[in-house]
């Protein structure tokens, strides 16, 4: 956003010359710290190349890209010359707003200054303007673009009426900063108005901080509300007068008679309905090849294209937004901020619109004057990447290959590596119904290697995917969707391609995680039926137990991994806590991740030994290697097997030192298993997945009904529950929270439990209830000091006096989880209050190393055992024990062979890990002394990074 503050403007300059005026721009952004000397000759060689002059006497010189090096921070310097330079075009300049830009953020400048353009007696203001303030207001945008783009809309809402939807919508432009909370609150108050036609419309001019339209179509096509059809909700922030264009928009919809189309539409098709677009508009698409997109040169030529034309050519940006602008109008056009690889739609009515756009299109495509080169590989509207192998050195033969240990155990199998596919085929055809022919058979196709694979899957959760994706295949939204595209002139490839994507997309805006979830699947699907178009065979894995390779996995993958034949799994990119990491551990196969390009470079079928628990991978191992891997797997299988036969045993070292191990759940039917698998208890009950699975905060009877579930199955065995842990990053879809720059350092855990207090009480009042006769720890995630902590014990305490002690647990503690640097570092003030810590590495060593811990290629750096995190731990054990309380981890730290010890050396008394993991958490605490625990904990202690750590336990 184009910011202009006092120091950025300077007065009353004068030149002789453009070349003299240039140098002194140029000088200015020197002064400034923006660029390096040599940018000067960078802005004179750009205006070699043509005038930087805008209109309206302002000119925008900036540098070529070769001059880019040269720019130290991207910033504007505006020159005011009152008296004015002749430029090298003849034109008069009266402001210089000269860029140092490092990338294409010179376009975004460009298009605020398009406003500028079209006011009659700028120049003049600005040649005379006295004071930097007013050339900043004369150049800053004047009002408040309405907002109706792809991410104002919510497509296929599960909604069960108009309300609804409104909320759903309203929640959407909350997301896109659009309103804020006093625009939900007042839409939630009031009812949706029937507006005829099966739309309905949601409005209210609070808490608005820009105006824009939210559409909101339902997932089901027959509901109905007083008797009238709901096919859309409009949900309308008011802003003065600037919202009129979106009115009108809705109010040419409504006349179109085309409302009834919109609840089989997907977002691009509702973008070009609410464009104005019907089925019979010629419309054509284009791509934008120019290096740096429609910046003034290309798209003055457009506009002169555009103008040639006999009749009046529309264009807009396909990609999420439905405002159509004249063609013809230079500031439009640039106001449309295109960037190379974007997609514009044309559109023209009229007698020869189609032959009109095509003349306009062409010359898009050959580069409005500019050298364009095709996007990489030329095909990126289909799926990415290519199955040509990368260039980068395969793993040496029989020598290890570090990445990071993400699920423990070892595995020895031939590799199969899933690369991603590449599909050429041609965008355009003229023979739609052949086309549509190719597109049938091949959906059958697809349909039918579905089928076989469901059969030979032979149930379980793979069976249920692959019927999942069969299901989709014959989705009739989708086959319409590629049939007009098809109808259109696309090629069958194209118009497949566009409608799964389409359809991605729009799951993809869902704010239901699970949902949006299914995208994947989608592509997935698609890609099935694109390879059998351009006969291109998918990989599908060999039928003998094997180590999948991918780029990355997604929690989607690992929940289809065919178990029983996947052996390991190893992964470019990706993290120990991801949450493909913790699902793998879970599901008890062994991973590595984030072990870097090189493993897509192996060779099908090539034999490998994965260590999950060290990180390690070694491909082609030497006979020698293989025969020690195996034997350690047989020590292994052994270990397993003795440590499920002890797994009722009591947790304790070696020498009888008492250490909890109890289990981490999300769902509370699993409690039973848990207690199967040896668990002492249960140390951390993610109860947001309780919230997540219900379409409203689940009520009391509903919550009691589900904790009492776990503590029942646990007879007696404490349940340490967390309370509600959503927002950041793991939305919850009825508790919408403005969107974030940094969801992880924004409103999430029990700060926006906080705000609203009635959510947390009925928990609090569930588990205390359902508790009854039971031992209940309940835990509070994310505390950050003591002020959260009181925050949450008055109503608490308040609870303990209302509800009678014949109602409620008596045996029960309240405590807080670590996992916020701060909360460690001033755990003395805090273990005076609560009844217990429990740490969360997971987040704890995310906050304190400053690695988001899904970070596809930093996550892997985010290692619980680095000493920093360990200091932390040292000191919250140390309140703790000082004040009699006890210390749990419940992050993945408490499951790492190598971190046990440690852990137990610095004095923690429960770990609570995965269910699966805990006969094996309990057959390693009987391996070493208790004084041995604490020998590696200050070994652990006193070295300066986490790999040092890992050597020296290693060497121990
Ligand atoms: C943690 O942060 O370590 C933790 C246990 O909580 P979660 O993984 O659910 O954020
Ligand atoms: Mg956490």
């Amino acid at each position: 956003m184009l910011t202009l503050g006092p120091d950025d403007i300077l007065l009353g300059r004068h030149a002789d010359s453009w070349q003299t005026a240039l140098d002194s721009a140029a000088e200015a952004l020197v002064d400034a710290g923006l660029v390096e000397a040599e940018y000067r000759d960078g802005l004179h060689d750009r205006e070699a190349q043509s005038s930087t002059f805008l209109g309206n006497a302002i000119a925008i010189p900036h540098g070529t890209p070769e001059s880019r090096r040269h720019v130290k921070q991207t910033g504007v310097r505006v020159l005011q010359f009152p008296q004015g330079i002749e430029w090298h075009d003849g034109q008069q300049v009266h402001v210089l707003v000269t860029i140092a830009a490092q990338n294409d953020e010179h376009l975004d400048i460009l298009r605020q200054l398009t406003h500028v353009l079209d006011r009659e007696g700028v120049a003049e203001q600005l040649a005379s303007a006295s004071s930097a303030a007013d050339v900043a207001r004369l150049l800053s945008k004047p009002t408040l673009e309405p907002r109706l783009d792809a991410d104002t809309l919510c497509v296929n809402f599960p909604a069960r009426d108009p309300q609804e939807l409104a909320l759903a919508s309203a929640a959407r432009l909350r997301q896109s900063g659009c309103v804020d909370n006093a625009f939900i609150a007042a839409v939630a108050a009031a009812q949706p108005t029937w507006l005829g036609k099966g739309l309905w419309l949601a409005s209210s001019s609070q808490g608005v901080n820009q105006p824009a339209l939210g559409v909101a179509t339902p997932a089901s096509h027959t509901l109905e509300s007083a008797g009238h059809p709901v096919h859309a909700l409009f949900c309308l922030a008011a802003h003065g007068d600037a919202h009129r264009p979106l009115l009108e928009q809705l109010m040419a919809l409504l006349d179109s008679g085309a409302s009834d189309t919109l609840l089989t539409c997907n977002s691009a098709q509702l973008l070009s309905l609410l464009a104005g677009e019907t089925a019979s508009t010629p419309t054509r698409r284009v791509r934008v090849l120019n290096p740096h997109g429609l910046h003034a040169r290309p798209a003055k030529q457009l506009v002169q294209v555009a103008r040639a034309q006999a009749m009046a050519i529309n264009v807009r940006l396909e990609e999420g937004s439905a405002t159509l602008v004249s063609a013809a109008s230079l500031t439009k056009v640039i106001g449309l901020g295109a960037r190379r690889g974007q997609w514009l739609v044309l559109s023209a009515e009229g007698d020869n619109a189609r032959q009109a756009l095509e003349s306009v299109a062409e010359t898009i495509e050959a580069g409005l004057g500019e050298k364009i080169t095709p996007l990489d590989g030329g095909f990126d509207t289909a799926p990415e990447a290519s199955t040509t192998q990368p260039a980068v050195e395969p793993l040496a033969a029989d020598t290890p290959h570090t990445g990071v240990a993400a699920s423990p155990g070892l595995a020895i199998a031939p590799v199969f590596v899933i690369r991603p596919m590449q599909f050429d085929y041609p965008e355009h055809a003229d023979d739609a119904e052949q086309q549509l022919i190719r597109l049938n058979h091949a959906i059958k196709e697809g349909a039918a290697q579905l089928e076989a694979l469901v059969r030979n899957a032979q149930g379980g959760e793979v069976a249920d995917i692959l019927s999942m994706h069969e299901e989709m295949l014959v989705d009739p939204e989708l086959h319409h969707a590629a049939s007009d595209a098809i109808r259109e002139g696309r090629s069958a490839e194209a118009g497949w391609w566009e409608a799964i994507e389409t359809a991605a997309h729009a799951q993809e805006m869902l704010a239901d995680r699970l949902l949006a979830e299914r995208a994947a699947d989608l592509r997935d699907v698609g890609r099935r039926v694109l390879g059998v178009l351009c006969d291109v065979t998918l990989p599908e894995p060999p039928d003998h137990p094997y180590i999948l390779v991918m780029d990355d996995i997604g929690p989607s993958d690992v929940a289809r991994l065919d178990t029983s034949r996947v052996r390991g799994l190893l992964t470019v990119r990706g993290g120990a806590t991801a949450h493909s990491a913790i699902l793998a551990r879970a599901l008890g196969i062994p991973a590595v991740v984030g072990a870097g390009q090189a493993v897509m470079a192996l060779n099908n079928a090539s034999m490998m030994i994965l260590d999950g628990d060290r990180g390690r991978v070694t491909s082609q191992p030497s006979e020698e290697r293989l025969q020690r891997a195996e034997q350690q797997l047989l020590d292994h299988q052994q270990r397993e097997a003795a440590a499920w036969e002890t797994r009722f045993e009591v947790a304790q070292t070696r020498d009888g030192h008492r250490v909890e191990v109890a289990a981490n759940l999300g769902n509370t039917a699993h409690a039973v298993d848990a207690v199967e698998r040896g668990a002492e208890g249960v140390g951390l009950l993610r109860t947001e997945f309780l919230f997540m699975a219900h379409a409203s905060a689940p009520d009391l009877t509903t919550q009691i009904g589900e904790y009492r579930q776990a503590v029942e199955a646990l007879g007696g065995r404490p349940l340490v529950a967390r309370t509600l842990d959503v927002g950041g990053d793991k939305p919850l879809p009825y508790w919408p929270v403005p969107q974030e720059d940094n969801p992880f350092l924004g409103l999430r855990g029990i700060r926006l439990a906080l705000t609203q207090p009635d959510v947390l009480e009925t928990q609090l009042r569930a588990l205390l209830m359902a508790s009854k006769d039971y031992p209940l720890r309940i835990m509070l995630p994310m505390i950050k000091d003591i002020a959260e902590f009181r925050a949450v014990k008055v109503i608490y305490d308040r609870l303990l006096q209302e509800i009678p002690t014949s109602q409620r647990a008596t045996d029960v503690q309240l405590g807080v989880m670590i996992e916020i640097p701060s909360s460690a570092l001033l755990a003395p003030s805090l273990a005076a209050e609560v009844d217990f810590f429990s740490v969360g590495t997971n987040d704890l060593t995310q906050y304190t190393l400053a690695i988001d811990r899904g970070h596809p290629e930093l996550s892997a750096q985010a290692d619980g055992l680095h000493p920093a995190v360990l200091r932390l731990i040292q000191m919250t054990v140390a309140a703790a024990h000082t004040q009699g309380k006890w210390v749990g981890v419940c992050g993945e730290l408490a499951s790492d062979a190598v971190a046990i010890p440690v852990l137990v050396g610095l004095g923690v008394d429960e770990l609570s890990v995965s269910a699966r993991q805990i006969p094996l958490v309990k057959a390693r605490l009987r391996e070493f002394d208790f004084a041995d625990a604490q020998a590696s904990a200050q070994l652990a202690l006193n070295q300066a990074t986490s790999d040092e750590v890992r050597d020296a336990l290693e060497a121990r």
